[in-house]
């Protein structure tokens, strides 16, 4: 399932950069990608109107609504503050996939079910992509993952 957001291309007066398909130059090699030291000598191309069409909702979670909502619904996250849940889902070394799920199992408790929570998280992902200056962005989520503990089977470990 996904959800669709767009934004009125007007006023921006350039054609949207497609974030998914960057041109490739001689320094990208067969990567496609820019690196950041790349992109710092682009700055033209990145701040162009972007277009993202492939993103998860619940890998674009601002860790402080994670760390807020923890504290609304007080659940304990064994940390202290926001940066240092950060430090405690950021994956600093390459990893295996199931090592990079294995993080939303850090938090992902926190959101699921609750409903505030969620639209919560879809705004502030829609203003977030709005300051990157993304025009159109093709997101999506696991309607079964957000679910509440009425589900079989239950996401996250949640409690009944
Ligand atoms: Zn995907």
């Amino acid at each position: 399932m996904h959800i669709i957001a767009r934004r009125a291309a007007a006023g921006f007066g350039f054609p949207p950069l497609l974030i998914s398909s960057v041109r490739t130059s001689k320094h990208t090699g067969c990567r496609g990608l820019p690196t950041m030291a790349e992109r710092s000598q682009q700055p033209q191309l990145f701040n162009q109107p972007k277009i993202e069409l492939h993103v998860h909702l619940d890998g674009a979670i601002r860790v402080e609504t994670i760390f807020d909502v923890a504290k609304r619904r007080r659940i304990d996250l064994r940390v202290n503050s926001s940066e240092e849940l950060k430090e405690k889902i950021i994956l600093r070394e390459p990893a295996t996939l199931t090592g990079f799920l294995e993080k939303f199992n850090e938090y992902m408790h926190v959101i699921a079910g609750d409903r505030e929570a969620i639209k919560r998280i879809a705004y502030e992902f829609i203003e977030d992509k709005a300051k990157e200056g993304v025009i159109y962005v093709e997101v999506r989520y696991s309607p079964h993952l957000l679910a509440n503990s009425n589900v079989e089977p239950i996401p996250w470990n949640q409690n009944r």
